[in-house]
């Protein structure tokens, strides 16, 4: 198994088959040889810097009904909420006054928030402050929306893959949802010029060692800048709310793993980790990660956007 981590520090790649065998076969012993080599290949890359992105996490409304995801449509217990203009732009003003380079604009499908809403919202982030870098997370889009906010001077756009695995991913969602319509969307993205981030749910349901060395394999293959995986956790009021959690050692496995894959990725210690452990983001940073996205949204919504159970909002 040692010699199969050696390969992966010498040639950033893997096989299919490597893949499966990593997964199956990785143990304490390989998971502390891969965050050693993980943190040493990032800090040869990034130095010791840790990248801060201010979170505003805009609205909790969503016209989806993915099952793993506690703001889906149907769950009648998710608080619901949206910012206002306001709002947005404070938590910005706030990012901005912490030194924060970027900020994300994070939230459900929600129609409120039109193209044109938003266009004009990211424009008059750009007017105020011109060297922050907006990234958006709004979820899939056409080519000519995401056009529209790319012109508008959004830079970077998050859009999770999820699982790339055809039949995972129709397990996790709806029928109207479809993995073909969420890889055109990342594909569009990045043809748009955005820094294209995607990920995955570590231990969703449904997950397999094949289902894993397939994420690791799409990962290799479409080359994102950046990369969010965090365990899953379940969210009340969802088909899978009686669900276990997913662990947060494969998830520290894997985020070195895909340190090792994609050297130069922008890879967050997400929110999810520092949920199942409270020293979850250092724990992250020492498996290779190298972002933090602390919130940035005002007070009043603080806990409400309630993807999963027990949200760490620091
Ligand atoms: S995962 Fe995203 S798209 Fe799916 S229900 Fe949750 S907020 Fe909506």
């Amino acid at each position: 198994m040692i010699k199969l981590c050696e390969k992966l520090c010498r040639e950033h790649s893997l096989t299919h088959e490597e893949c499966v065998r990593l997964v199956r076969g990785h143990n304490p012993e390989t998971d502390y040889f891969l965050a050693q080599q993980a943190l040493k290949l990032r800090q040869l890359i990034f130095g010791d810097t840790v990248f801060y992105r201010g979170l505003i996490e805009i609205s909790s409304f969503c016209k989806n009904d993915c099952k793993y995801c506690g703001l889906r449509r149907s769950n009648k217990l998710a608080p619901r909420y949206r910012l206002s203009e306001e709002e947005i732009f404070s938590g910005v003003e706030k990012a901005y006054s912490l030194n924060y380079g970027t900020v994300v604009l994070q939230g459900g499908e929600d129609a409120f928030f039109s193209p044109e809403y938003v266009e004009r919202i990211v424009k008059e982030i750009k007017r105020r402050h011109p060297e922050i870098v907006v990234t958006l997370s709004l979820g899939e889009h056409s080519r000519d929306v995401y056009k529209l906010w790319r012109e508008a001077g959004a830079q970077r756009y998050l859009l999770r893959h999820e699982t790339a695995n055809k039949e995972h991913y129709d397990f996790l969602h709806p029928k109207e949802m479809s993995q073909e319509n969420r890889l055109r969307a990342l594909n569009d993205i990045r043809e748009l010029g955005y820094m294209t981030g995607c990920g995955f749910l570590v231990g969703a349901p449904g997950e397999s060692v094949e289902t894993i060395a397939d994420n690791l394999m799409f990962l290799q293959s479409f080359k994102p800048d950046m990369v969010g995986i965090g365990p899953f956790i379940p969210a009340t009021g969802t088909p899978f709310e009686n669900e276990s959690s997913g662990s947060i050692k494969e998830t520290l496995f894997l985020l070195s793993v895909i340190r090792l894959l994609l050297p130069n990725v922008y890879l967050p210690a997400t929110t999810a980790l520092a949920t199942l452990s409270s020293d979850g983001y250092e724990q992250g940073l020492r498996a290779g990660a190298n972002v933090i996205m602390p919130n940035c949204s005002p007070e009043r919504v603080l806990g409400k956007y309630t993807i999963y159970d027990g949200k760490n909002i620091s």
